[in-house]
């Protein structure tokens, strides 16, 4: 029997099993599909030949991440191609927003509101690990370090949380006089699939347009599934098994094993576990919240976008105007489908060619829909990229949809196609699952969360899977290294 078993194989399940492994346990991981990854697996769903990234896409934070940079994806076999364009945001009349990964030339394309951009952006960027350091944290400890006070230097925490403020109240145009770099910085905010004029929202355009402007949001050569299978990889080296096709029904396949982590919704903690009364309540509590309907798109060729600079991203926001982004966003939230919804896209041929045969492309597209939704929004999505790419009708070879109602089949996690596991409210942001100071235990002895569910919340970064191994390792093996040690390939317990 193992020493500690993994209940599902997404990038925070792996993570976990590689630090459990790396710390010299027996370990096993035991996934409900019948291929690893979860929210980071890449599939020809349209036509053979095209390899599209069935979740997520891009990855900034998978760059930033303590877990990933300690893991070293490189090193690893993972080439992150970084497009020069972070992220666009097309709006009507053929000009653009560009977020470049160079923040000067990016501040040069924003006209009036160039310097804005750089008084948003510039500080965080120049102490970005210090951002990654509290954002990417189990949010569990002191955000303020009080040396930096005894400085008189307000350090980033405070001027992220200045920042974040500004952004999610009705002065959040205050510092913008023309519409291309407000919208910009929307498109980002609605990462969140939460109204972007919120704390959460804010949040997320300070963290990723930060990211942008860094490593930038690069996507792996040949898909995200590269990343997984690194860890999977990684996690055979070290004598760990995983097991497919295998989902879990009940925590009582398990009892005679020590530890078990589980990268799963609380909703399937309830459905596979006996929980405490309280405990339970508060699970019950927990809200899933704004949806994606996925589709992806083979293309005869690269999107005729009509504005300059598009063709060089990676990712672009289609939405148009802030206000519009705001309604859009405000209508999914009250469970309305919006008219011309958010769409996200990905287009991966932009740095790698792997992904489509010779002269053909992919493009990777989801639009924010509201929770369990079932309508297919193909024609809603090709509608909103033919608004910013006209003549891109003529280049659909194929596509694929998954609805938001038909997510849970593909992966249990995203329960009415809530693509971050729980809504992200303020309140989901702070105490997710539940309100405890410790998120990651149970009441269960021996039984632990690490999926996206916990802090610090959804995203291809493995910090939850960390933090919980971590957890998992002082408490039952009281085995107190820093786990990021464990990572570097000379260390052993
Ligand atoms: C459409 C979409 C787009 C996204 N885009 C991005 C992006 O561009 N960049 C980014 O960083 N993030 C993105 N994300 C979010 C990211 O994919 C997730 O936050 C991340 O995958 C969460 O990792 P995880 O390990 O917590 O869970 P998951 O990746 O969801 O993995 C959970 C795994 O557990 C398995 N499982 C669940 N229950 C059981 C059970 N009972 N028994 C066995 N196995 C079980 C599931 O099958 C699944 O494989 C996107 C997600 C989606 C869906």
């Amino acid at each position: 029997m193992a020493d500690a078993v993994v209940v599902g194989s997404g990038p925070n399940g792996l993570a976990a099993a590689v630090i459990l492994a790396r710390a010299g346990l027996d370990v096993e991981v035991y996934e409900a599909s019948e291929s690893i990854g979860g929210g980071c697996r890449t599939g020809e769903v349209t036509l053979p030949g095209f390899h599209h990234d069935l979740c997520a896409g891009a990855h900034p934070m998978a760059v930033a991440s303590p877990f990933f940079r300690a893991f070293d994806l490189k090193a690893h076999g993972v080439e992150l191609l970084t497009p020069q364009v972070s992220y666009a945001h097309p709006l009507d009349g053929g000009h653009a927003g560009l977020a470049w990964q160079d923040l000067d030339h990016t501040v040069d394309g924003l006209g009036r509101d160039g310097g804005s951009w750089r008084r948003l952006f510039g500080p965080l960027v120049r102490k970005w690990e210090d951002l990654v350091g509290l954002v990417m944290s189990d949010l569990r400890h002191p955000p303020i370090d009080p040396a930096s006070l005894l400085h008189l230097d307000p350090g980033v925490e405070l001027r992220f949380a200045r920042r974040v403020l500004e952004q999610s109240t009705p002065l959040w145009n205050m510092r913008f006089r023309e519409d291309i770099a407000p919208a910009l910085l929307t498109g980002v905010a609605a990462h969140a699939i939460r109204p972007p004029r919120g704390i959460p929202g804010a949040g997320v355009a300070m963290l990723l347009g930060t990211l942008a402007h860094v490593g930038g949001w690069p996507v792996p050569r040949g898909g995200s599934q590269a990343i997984v299978d690194a860890l999977a990889g990684d996690l055979k080296t070290h004598g760990g098994r995983v097991y497919t096709g295998h989902r879990v029904d009940s925590l009582d396949e398990f009892d005679e094993v020590r530890v078990v982590l589980l990268d799963v919704a609380p909703a399937e903690l309830q459905r596979i576990a006996t929980l405490p009364a309280r405990y339970n309540f508060a699970l019950n509590r927990f809200r899933y919240g704004g949806a994606a309907c996925k589709v992806d798109f083979a293309l005869s060729g690269p999107v005729p976008w009509q504005a300059k600079g598009c063709d060089r991203a990676g990712t672009l926001h289609l939405i148009g105007t802030r206000a519009e982004a705001l309604a859009a966003e405000k209508a999914v939230a009250a469970g309305r489908h919006a008219e011309r919804p958010f769409v996200l896209a990905i287009q991966p041929g932009v740095v790698d060619p792997t992904r489509a045969p010779e002269g053909k492309h992919t493009l990777y597209t989801y639009a924010h829909v509201p929770n369990g939704s079932v309508e297919d929004l193909t024609a809603a999505v090709t509608a909103q990229v033919e608004r910013f790419a006209p003549g891109f009708r003529e280049l659909v070879l194929a596509t694929h949809v998954r609805t938001a109602a038909t997510m849970p089949a593909h992966n249990p996690n995203y329960i009415g196609g809530d693509i971050s596991a729980g809504a992200m409210t303020l309140r989901q942001t702070l105490f997710r699952p539940a309100p405890r100071w410790n998120p990651y235990s149970t009441p269960l002895p021996g039984v632990y969360l690490c999926s996206s569910a916990t802090p610090p919340g959804p995203g291809v970064h493995g910090m939850n899977g960390f933090f919980a191994a971590r957890h998992a390792l002082r408490t039952e093996f009281d085995i107190r290294n820093d786990p990021l040690e464990l990572l570097t390939d000379h260390w052993r317990i």
